[in-house]
């Protein structure tokens, strides 16, 4: 049987580890070849592989690895919004610079890669925009003034760009996990303190990878606009 995505480009923001690396090797399985994005990442390839060091939040950065994509593998097919940061912090403890990288890595990166690829993405009349969100895109929890400003400002772009592409034969996808075991946690310790959900219990990078890999490979006449994963029993506390 023929790979679901031999051919096709994909490009992952990222994708040095958890949910982007989890997306970008479900990506490559399925017959793609994977751009990787990601601050500690080295420009080079492997076999369906390109690595672009790159930080999202910088405009020239980004412009400078689109440009190298589009002239070695042409425009992309599929592109993944992934990068992100994240912090529990109540408002008055959260400074302008938190606020302003929370913005930054998670709103302005895609933004700025969105900006840059979609226009090629329209003008060839296909391709597909996944933005990874959160429940924190449409959920509030304390705490998380300037987490869940950039996720629901990432849903809001994601929102605009659907009516914007309207018939553009370009699809758009959210996708919108809860609590997903990765680095992202290391700092917060979850397993240690009450009220959060501990880290066996959180769902693996995997199954985004697998939420993500659904929506690209659906035929060209369905879209999935929104995909919400929470880890089965999820109750969430604020
Ligand atoms: P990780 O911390 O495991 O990975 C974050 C990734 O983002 C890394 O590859 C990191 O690479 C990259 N990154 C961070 N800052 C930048 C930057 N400025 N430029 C380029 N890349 C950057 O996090 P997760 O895999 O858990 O999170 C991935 C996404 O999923 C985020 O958008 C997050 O908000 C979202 N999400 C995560 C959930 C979770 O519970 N884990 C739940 C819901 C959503 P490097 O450091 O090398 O640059």
């Amino acid at each position: 049987m023929t790979a679901p995505l031999a051919g096709k480009v994909a490009l992952v923001t990222g994708a040095s580890r958890g949910i982007g690396l989890a997306v970008s090797d479900e990506l490559r399985a399925a017959g793609a070849h994977v751009v990787r994005l990601a601050r500690s990442l080295t420009d080079g390839a492997a076999d369906r592989q390109s690595d672009f060091h790159c930080d999202v939040t910088d405009a020239a950065q980004v412009d400078r690895v689109v440009g190298r994509v589009l002239e070695d593998l042409g425009v992309p097919h599929i592109v993944v919004n992934n990068a992100g940061v994240f912090f529990i912090k109540p408002l008055e403890e959260t400074t302008p610079a938190d606020f302003a990288h929370a913005i930054g890595v998670n709103l302005v990166g895609p933004f700025l890669v969105a900006r840059a690829l979609v226009p090629h993405l329209v003008k060839r009349g296909s391709g597909h925009l996944v933005t990874i969100g959160s429940i924190s895109d449409h959920r509030s929890f304390s705490g998380s003034a300037a987490y869940g400003a950039s996720k629901f400002g990432v849903r809001g772009m994601h929102e605009s760009i659907v009516v914007e592409l309207g018939k553009t034969g370009v699809r758009t996808t959210l996708v919108s996990p809860g609590p997903v075991d990765t680095d992202i946690w290391d700092p917060i310790d979850p397993d240690s303190k009450s009220g959060f959900t501990k880290r066996k219990d959180m769902l693996r990078a995997e199954d985004v990878a697998e939420a993500v890999l659904f929506a690209v490979t659906r035929p060209e006449r369905t879209a999935i606009t929104e995909i919400r994963l929470l880890p089965t029993g999820y109750s969430a506390r604020s």
